[in-house]
């Protein structure tokens, strides 16, 4: 083979190289800006004492799950608290306002 061979090759292989480079930089903005979003929706944990039934919300922590015993009760402490439900609070659009404000108007 002569010289002209070896580079349209070699001039092949980068742009494949270049092209599953720029896919992978892509999906991973779309996983970060997915990070983000997440971030940004405050997540709540919920937990109950199954010794005097005292209820803490408190923000949620990384690995959580429903029924996971946590920290000790401040109330009785004597327990661990249980992780009762994990959620987060959308906030109501202007649209969801005014037909919930229409419904009571015309439940009065
Ligand atoms: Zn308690």
């Amino acid at each position: 083979m002569d010289w002209t061979a070896y580079i349209i090759l070699y001039t092949i292989f980068l742009m494949f190289y270049l092209m599953i480079i720029l896919r992978r930089k892509k999906r991973l903005e779309q996983q970060r800006q997915k990070a983000s979003l997440m971030r940004e929706i405050p997540m709540i944990s919920r937990l109950k004492c199954p010794k005097c039934g005292n209820v803490v919300e408190r923000p949620f922590k990384h690995y959580e799950y429903v029924v996971q015993e946590v920290e000790k009760c401040p109330k009785c402490k004597k327990r661990k608290m249980v992780v009762e439900a994990i959620y987060h609070i959308m906030k109501k659009t202007p649209r969801q306002e005014a037909e919930e404000k229409i419904f009571e108007e015309r439940w009065k």
